[in-house]
């Protein structure tokens, strides 16, 4: 499966031969590269964690900032 990461998305999950999310139209395979297969934590203060995965086997994590994030030095 992969996970749409656009937080105003209705439906996040789509099967994993799509390149684009059915339900709003954002990018599944980020930078060309990366699929987000699992939500690892919605919890942090900064942000919500992902799992990713390319062709290799080994995960990898991804963190999208909260909006109101997004200029905070800290966070970035
Ligand atoms: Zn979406």
């Amino acid at each position: 499966m992969s996970l749409c990461i656009n937080p105003n998305c209705q439906n996040t999950d789509n099967p994993d031969n799509l390149l684009r999310c059915q339900s709003c139209g954002s990018e599944l395979l980020l930078e060309g590269r990366y699929r987000v297969t699992r939500l690892v934590s919605d919890k942090g203060g900064y942000g919500d964690i992902y799992e990713v995965r390319d062709r290799s086997s080994i995960p990898k994590v991804l963190k999208v900032l909260k909006e109101e994030k997004k200029n905070d030095t800290k966070a970035i």
